[in-house]
């Protein structure tokens, strides 16, 4: 049965967009045109990530506060272990709570020596992302808690048991949603999922789809963080090198294609990672049944 062909404004379909918090004022002036466009398509909550390290911290807040004073929009506010203490860690968890923030994505973060390193935790950090989805419900009950999942496993696990035990002690520690690191083959995405519902694991888990707008990092990148690219994938983009206007043509095609056969799949919500651009993930929105809606009519 193709769901995709029932897809309307009000079907139930559910979006959620990604930032990361600019560093120039010229890249700080693209986030908030992308934002501007894609606030009216009425997204569940947009959210900001946390540069390693804790190396974003301010920017990371700053950005957040602002998406909550200027716009409609939902932020929530990544935050990861490494690096800092746990008092630390907990004094940005109160902040976030004083200024009205409910959502925090927590997350274990990578080695500060970078992706493919040996993790050390901090002497007297939160271990793991499981262990900071605790301090965080410690300080408050009424925060939101997304953590991470892995539907071709993180890259440290030795094996699906731990992965899953993993995810299974994040949401027994209080997260109430999982959000996944892109994938681009959905029978993938569908096998995790047999596993995580197989364990009794029954918050939502929203596939995060990442539009691609360059190739090669995204090639670059996906090696290091466990993330396959199937050879239909390369093929489509080869011999594009030159051609830009094409590449973006064809990352439109192959992102909707992939939204719409979760669609068929049963899929209802969507995380996009937008590297702070709109116009692939407007466009895919789009082609989900989403319209911007009128200023009046967006929730308050
Ligand atoms: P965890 O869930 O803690 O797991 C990490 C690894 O440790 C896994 O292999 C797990 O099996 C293992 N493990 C867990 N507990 C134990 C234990 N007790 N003993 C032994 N091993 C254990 N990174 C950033 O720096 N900033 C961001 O804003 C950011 N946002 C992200 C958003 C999403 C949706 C995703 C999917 C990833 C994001 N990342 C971000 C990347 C993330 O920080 C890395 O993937 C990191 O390597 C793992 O973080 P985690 O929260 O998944 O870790």
């Amino acid at each position: 049965r193709f769901r995709r062909f029932e897809l309307d404004q009000g079907t139930g379909v559910s979006v959620s967009f990604e930032f990361f918090p600019p560093k120039t004022d010229k890249m700080e002036a693209s986030l908030w045109s992308a934002v501007q466009r894609l606030e009216p398509l009425g997204p569940s909550f947009v959210s900001v990530t946390y540069g390693a390290g804790g190396s974003t911290r301010e920017r990371t807040h700053r950005t957040v506060e602002r998406m909550l004073t200027e716009t409609r929009l939902a932020p929530a506010a990544h935050l990861t272990c490494v690096g800092s203490s746990r008092a630390e860690v907990d004094e940005i968890v109160r902040a976030y709570h004083d200024i009205g923030v409910r959502h925090i994505v927590a997350l274990r973060g990578d080695p500060l020596e970078g992706l493919g390193a040996i993790y050390r935790p901090h002497p007297d950090g939160y271990d793991y992302a499981s262990d900071l989805v605790a301090g965080i419900r410690r300080i408050s009950d009424d925060f939101e808690v997304s953590v991470s999942a892995y539907p071709e496993r993180h890259p440290e696990s030795p094996d699906w048991s731990a992965e899953i035990d993993n995810l299974k002690r994040k949401v027994d520690a209080g997260a109430t949603r999982a959000i996944t690191q892109y994938f681009f083959d959905n029978d993938l995405f569908e096998t995790f999922m047999e596993k995580v519902r197989a364990a009794g694991i029954n918050i939502p888990i929203v596939p995060g789809i990442l539009p691609i707008v360059n190739f090669e990092t995204t090639m670059v990148f996906s090696a290091k963080c466990g993330t396959s690219i199937p050879h239909w994938l390369a093929r489509r983009f080869a011999g594009l090198d030159q051609d830009a206007e094409t590449r973006k043509l064809v990352a439109s095609a192959v992102a909707c294609e992939q939204v719409l056969d979760l669609v068929d799949r049963g899929v209802t919500d969507f995380h996009f990672y937008t590297m702070n651009r709109a116009d692939l993930t407007f466009a895919i929105c789009h082609m989900l049944g989403l319209r911007p809606a009128p200023l009046e009519q967006q929730a308050a």
